[in-house]
């Protein structure tokens, strides 16, 4: 096998053994005769597959029984319309957390919606940390508080969930969902577009409580209401069957690791192995505040832009791919989600230290 360590943000590493899985299986699925690409959405074998998907959610996120697994499209940018769409009513303030691009992506479709009231933002700072509990300005009787729990492009993430309340907590969990244990019934909505920890872009996992489903009005358009895709089983029209059943490989495989908590230890060994050679000698420079950084997307520069740009080419030719920072912080990015092995880790930090002996 001659598969190079990839740092891509998005979409990003898959495990092994799902790609394995599925090639093996890709032409026939065992005892169907025909490809999961090619069966219909309302066969038994593909009601099986999506049933086996959600109770393998449901086991690994220890996802509570009054929540709803919902497999939508659109991505996670769809999220930004359809969460305000659904749970924002007319006279209502949604209070949104912004930490980062893709929050103020979300802010500009609910203020489509409705009315927002920034509840906190660490624009000013160009993002490099979250904000504290108490700088947050929280609207009484708010629809929800929308958070981004991991900010892919900042490299921060949320430590632990702000108090909100009694409004329903909606998270963007794209970048960083079922990386560590995650206490559902902490949130009212929780959506993630797979193409990061959970499997192929085109399927969008979203958790939804139950009682939010009467918020969905009656007059949506059919596609953007939670209310029907709940009633049929994310099922009204037909579903991402191949992302739906990658994802369901990705399920087993974490549950295999050990579920959340393996998953999780995984992930904080793997991030404090490469924070630990970013702060050794003041050559690399980490751009998020030490208590915010992220484990799944680690943000560093080096002395100069001459030297950033040599160190992405050279990175690349030694087998260390899409290491380039986002154009909002600079620098370079190195996304390792649950899938990136331990061996890149230790192959990039080897590389940092011949780096820094060349240049520093
Ligand atoms: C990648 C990402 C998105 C965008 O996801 P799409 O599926 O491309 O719409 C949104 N939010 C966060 C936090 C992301 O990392």
């Amino acid at each position: 096998m001659n598969r190079i360590y990839n740092f891509s943000a998005g979409p990003a590493v898959l495990p092994v053994p799902v790609l394995e899985e599925a090639q093996r299986n890709l032409v026939e699925l065992p005892g169907v005769g025909m490809s999961v690409l090619e069966i219909s959405h309302r066969s038994k074998t593909f009601e099986e597959i999506l049933a086996r998907t959600e109770a393998d959610v449901r086991a690994l996120g220890k996802v509570p029984a009054d929540y709803k697994v919902l497999f939508l499209q659109g991505g996670a940018s769809m999220q930004f319309s359809m969460v305000p769409l659904n749970l924002l009513p007319a006279g209502g303030t949604a209070d949104y957390i912004v930490t980062g691009g893709w929050s103020q992506k979300a802010v500009k479709e609910a203020q489509r919606v409705g009315t927002v009231n920034i509840a906190g933002s660490t624009e000013s700072e160009n993002f490099a940390r979250i904000p504290r509990q108490d700088e947050l300005k929280l609207t009484a009787g708010a629809a929800y508080v929308h958070m981004t729990t991991n900010n892919t492009l900042f490299g921060t993430e949320w430590a632990a969930e702000p108090a909100v309340g009694d409004a329903p907590l909606v998270a963007d969990t794209s970048s960083d969902m079922f990386s560590r244990p995650i206490d559902v019934s902490k949130y009212g909505l929780i959506y993630a577009g797979a193409q990061k920890n959970l499997g192929p872009s085109g399927v969008t996992l979203v958790i939804i409580r139950e009682d939010l489903l009467a918020r969905s009005q009656k007059s949506l358009h059919t596609m953007m209401n939670y209310a029907v895709h709940a009633e049929n089983g994310s099922m009204y029209n037909t579903p991402p069957c191949f992302g739906i059943y990658l994802m369901g490989l990705v399920m087993k495989w974490g549950l295999s690791q050990g579920g959340l908590d393996a998953v999780g230890a995984n992930n904080a060994r793997k991030a404090a192995k490469l924070y630990a050679e970013i702060d050794r000698s003041g050559f690399y420079r980490g751009t998020a505040d030490q208590a915010s950084r992220s484990r799944m997307n680690i943000t560093f520069r080096l002395p100069n832009e001459d030297l950033e740009k040599a160190f992405v080419k050279e990175s690349t030719a030694a087998g260390l791919d899409g290491l380039k920072g986002h154009r909002s912080v600079g620098g370079m990015r190195a996304s390792i989600y649950n899938a990136f092995p331990e061996d890149g880790v230790d192959a990039l930090v080897a590389f940092m230290q011949a780096f820094e002996k060349k240049n520093g």
